[in-house]
């Protein structure tokens, strides 16, 4: 019944207006859609109408990109949130990104509901004056692909129109565990390549991805095709503690344990492929959506509350190193760095590129925990750090082998110690000519290559999932 209702009103919803008995101002923020049996059923029709009203309104802010069709040629959009006016932040460094999706499977309104809601809450704030919305568009980009399963969405199924599990159909781990209906190949089907596709093209950076489901209220983070944490299962354990430490006690699980083994599914394979700090968000215990905003708002609250804490924080969603200092002496390079991120990294090296651009020295791969301050030692010899040389860092953004590599110039000097008793040049910088004169030390005799080396070992095994 509700399913023929609702493509009756889907095929009236040009000839009425929405919500009609409503005053404008609830008309303006409501779900958009239309009411069949108690809850409000967002057609893509309506969907399409309201993002569109929201990049004509706000340009400033919304920039609407379609991003693909679904199997029935419908519009894939993906709003884009941000404060247009400035291609970074204020500071010069770039935005953060923030990817969210929502609606894989097309009879769980309220996943898809967030995702609208996570869109709404900051387009709201903004013509508003929050400082909170403010800063988040300031400083990041926030996409969201509201409804990734159009065609399943207006018939009120779960599948695609081709029967498929769209949330099954990833390229990761594809069909190799017990599943129902995962396609033909992996990305056989067009919102799902569309989906990768964006990731790949307009989000690769993304330190947060969410997609959007609801039937369990729990929030998963990978594996499901594994019952063991991933490799940066600090990461996921510390928001879980900030989020159930005063946020909302929603169980916070790996998928694989915390539902049941799955494979195939956009969360493993924006992780384990892309890299990103990815969350499954299970909404509700139900799927349905209320009457109206108001009620929106109040039923989806407190995940409201969780994604605007995954959001406010995305800066720290990855490791950050920042030297503190370097200092060489005959035999040894001190390096004193600290991790700002909430994700430790495994494969970092500092490098000494020479005047001519050459990697004339670099480090043995080394690891930073998160939220660290770490004093490493390297072997070195005579000879090598002299010239206009620069120091460089180079490291992944996570544990992951799929993560995102960071390289960036280191922007201190080093400090040149003239020898073991004698007087210690601080401050005086590779640039100076008298630490010039006495940069006596050279190429590194790696004495801590093998240990760092099986460290990383280590992770490879671990991270055995990225490397299909
Ligand atoms: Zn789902």
């Amino acid at each position: 019944m509700r399913v023929a209702v609702g493509l009756i009103l889907c095929m009236l919803l040009p000839l009425v207006p929405l919500s009609s008995a409503l005053p404008d101002s609830a008309q303006e923020e409501m779900w958009p859609g239309d009411p069949v049996d108690n809850h409000v059923h967002m057609t893509w029709a309506a969907m399409t109408l309201e993002v569109s009203g929201w990049a004509d309104d706000y340009p400033g802010i919304v920039d609407l990109a379609d991003v693909g069709k679904s199997e029935l040629g419908k519009s894939l959009w993906v709003v884009r949130l941000s404060d247009w006016s400035m291609e970074t932040k204020a500071d010069g460094t770039s935005k953060e990104i923030i990817y969210i999706d929502g609606g894989h499977h097309g009879n769980e309104y309220l996943g898809t509901a967030l995702a609208w809601l996570s869109a709404k809450w900051y387009i709201n704030g903004w013509n508003e004056g929050n400082e909170e919305a403010i800063q988040v568009l300031q400083n990041s980009e926030v996409h969201v692909l509201i409804m990734l399963n159009p065609d399943g969405n207006d018939i009120d199924t779960r599948w695609n129109i081709n029967q498929v599990d769209l949330n099954r159909n990833y390229d990761h781990y594809w069909n190799s565990c017990p599943t129902t209906q995962p396609g033909s190949s992996a990305f056989s089907e067009s919102e799902t390549a569309a989906n990768s596709n964006y990731m790949n093209t307009e989000v690769p950076d993304a330190d947060l991805y969410v997609t959007m489901h609801t039937g369990v209220w729990i929030m998963l983070y990978p594996w499901g095709k594994w019952p063991e944490q991933p490799p940066d299962w600090e990461l996921f354990h510390g928001i879980r503690e900030d989020v159930n430490g005063g946020i909302s006690e929603i169980p916070i699980q790996n998928a694989n344990q915390g539902l049941y083994p799955n494979c195939g599914t956009s969360r493993d394979y924006g992780y384990g492929v892309m890299g990103f700090p990815t969350f499954t968000f299970e909404t509700d215990d139900e799927q349905f959506v209320p009457g109206s905003f108001e009620a929106l708002e109040d039923r989806l609250g407190e995940e409201m509350d969780v994604m605007r804490y995954l959001i406010n924080n995305v800066w720290y969603w990855r490791a950050r190193l920042d030297v503190q200092s370097i200092t060489v002496d005959a035999e040894t390079l001190t390096l004193d760095v600290v991790n700002d991120g909430m994700a430790s990294t495994a494969n970092a090296s500092l490098e000494y590129i020479s005047e001519s651009g050459e990697v004339a020295w670099a480090s043995p791969y080394f690891e930073v925990n998160a939220t660290n301050s770490s004093t490493l030692t390297f072997s070195v010899d005579k000879g090598l750090f002299t010239g206009d040389g620069m120091w460089n860092l180079n490291y992944q953004k996570r544990v992951i082998n799929a993560a995102t590599w960071v390289n960036e110039t280191v922007e201190i000097n080093a400090s040149f110690i003239e020898n073991d008793e004698e007087s210690f040049l601080i401050g005086y910088g590779l640039f100076n000519p008298v630490s010039v004169l006495v940069a006596i030390v050279g190429v590194a005799a790696f004495a801590n290559e093998k240990e760092t080396r099986r460290k990383v070992d280590d992770d490879d095994e671990r991270n055995g999932a990225s490397e299909n």
